[in-house]
């Protein structure tokens, strides 16, 4: 997907049928120079997403007329559009049917703009640039992807293969949680993807060789329930 060029509008398209949510992410994408569509209805926001070409859609998926994990499909059959779920707190198991079925991030109701614009910023930087980037830095961490080479505050850090892959697997989806599932399926292969507790093992290993304090990571953050992300390179100190 490329950049819209300067004098065509990118279009964000909000489906939420909440007026009280759209009055809120109107402003907050309009600051990021997006001109907003609204659709009230699932059929009406799949409409919206074939005709008005939009950028990023926020998808909400309590909808009148059909599940927001229908419209995510029906969306998906033809676009690649960004997908970014809003979901209701404690609904860990709709949040990773949504990221299966093709979202690239979720929000939970009530939701900071920062937060928001943050998931935005990581679900467009995943799908519009290559992700072959040989030198990944984020903060004082380092990680040179063709040296396979990893420093925090320049200083080297020694990884085991396993860590490496799981680190690089993050870091290349940098401000995106990544499911359990998807994470031991990456690392450990496909036969792997009931362990979680390798995950939990390997974590606390990464968080300890690269966290300032491991207790309170500010990098490798948990998703309670779905799963890890690396936090967005943009808005980490
Ligand atoms: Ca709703």
């Amino acid at each position: 997907m490329s950049e819209s060029p300067a004098n065509v509008p990118r279009v964000a398209l909000i489906i939420e049928d909440e007026a009280g949510i759209r009055r809120f992410l109107r402003p907050a994408l309009e600051s990021q120079g997006f001109t907003c569509v609204e659709a009230m209805t699932g059929n009406e926001g799949i409409a919206h997403a074939a005709t008005r070409a939009p950028e990023i859609i926020l998808l909400d998926l309590g909808l009148p007329d059909m599940d927001g994990l229908e419209v995510m499909r029906r969306i998906r059959e033809w676009s690649t559009v960004p997908i970014v779920v809003l979901t209701a707190r404690g609904k860990e198991r709709e949040k990773i049917d949504a990221l299966d079925g093709g979202a690239d991030d979720y929000v939970t109701k009530p939701f900071s703009v920062l937060e928001l614009l943050a998931r935005v910023r990581a679900a467009r930087r995943y799908r519009t640039e290559p992700d072959d980037a040989p030198v990944l830095t984020s903060g004082s961490l380092r990680i040179d992807m063709a040296r396979r080479r990893v420093s925090v505050r320049g200083t080297a850090v020694s990884l085991t293969p396993i860590e490496y892959r799981l680190l690089s697997t993050l870091a290349r989806h940098a401000g995106r949680v990544l499911t359990h599932e998807f994470l031991l399926r990456e690392v450990w292969g496909p036969s792997s993807t009931d362990q979680r507790h390798y995950l939990r093992v390997y974590m606390a290993q990464l968080r300890q060789k690269l966290e300032a304090d491991p207790s309170r990571p500010t990098v490798l953050m948990t998703d309670p329930g779905v799963g890890y992300r690396m936090a967005d390179p943009e808005t980490r100190a």
